[in-house]
């Protein structure tokens, strides 16, 4: 029997610089309250769990009702949590704001969809940082939600980049607070393509200073992960 310190090196070499090749499973489970119940639908309708996005081991997404608005990976049971009473609550973030705003119904229903394939696309990316055997972070997390994100959902990067923007002030979204985040994210999702995105340096989403740079951000990040980052038949 190997050394325990070997076995571990050897299982974490062993994930790393293969193939990613299982899939992400999608289950909704009921909802307990007629709230829950409009987020439950407004998750299923929104698409933001769809995902061609293959990971180096089979990946479950629950969707369920958690006492808590909170979003979560749990590496050793290869489970994502995505609560309803988070998605209530960025619902409700984001009404607020489109209200003060006086945005039409179609853009605020594409911000989102936006932010809810933002919850989801950071979860995931956590998940593609630990199977992978890095050490886990927002920052490594968000960096592959960049890359997923934008191969999975291209039409959905820009809503995506503004909700996050929108969302960045506002506590109580886990995981998506904080304009520096937000920033970076945003570069990473513009740098992708800054010709179809560019709507994402006209917003202010990235800093104007920083979106000329933002091609080559994106290009140092896809060189390091986007071999973990793979979408099927892509
Ligand atoms: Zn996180």
């Amino acid at each position: 029997m190997p050394h325990p310190l070997i076995a571990l090196v050897l299982s974490m070499t062993s994930t790393l610089g293969t193939a990613p090749s299982a899939e992400v499973s999608v289950r909704y489970e009921l909802a307990g309250s007629p709230r829950a119940e409009q987020a439950r639908k407004l998750l299923r309708d929104s698409d933001a769990l769809k995902t061609k996005i293959k990971v180096p081991q089979p990946v479950k997404v629950v969707a369920k009702d958690c006492g808590s608005p909170e979003a979560l990976w749990d590496h050793a049971e290869r489970r994502i949590t995505i609560c309803y009473q988070l998605v209530d609550e960025v619902r409700r973030t984001m009404k607020g704001i489109a209200e003060t705003e006086e945005v039409g119904s179609g853009a605020a229903s594409a911000r989102m969809d936006g932010a809810l394939s933002v919850v989801f696309h950071h979860q995931l990316g956590h998940a593609l940082t630990t199977l992978n055997g890095m050490r886990d972070s927002e920052g490594q997390a968000d960096q592959f939600a960049a890359l997923t994100l934008a191969a999975d959902a291209p039409k959905r990067v820009v809503p995506a980049a503004e909700a996050r923007h929108l969302l960045a002030g506002h506590t109580g979204v886990d995981h998506l607070s904080g304009p520096t985040e937000s920033a970076t994210f945003a570069c990473l999702l513009y740098g992708s393509d800054p010709v179809k995105h560019a709507e994402i340096a006209k917003g202010g989403w990235v800093p104007a200073e920083r979106a000329p740079s933002c091609a080559d951000e994106y290009a140092r990040v896809n060189t390091a992960l986007g071999s973990m980052a793979v979408k099927a038949g892509g």
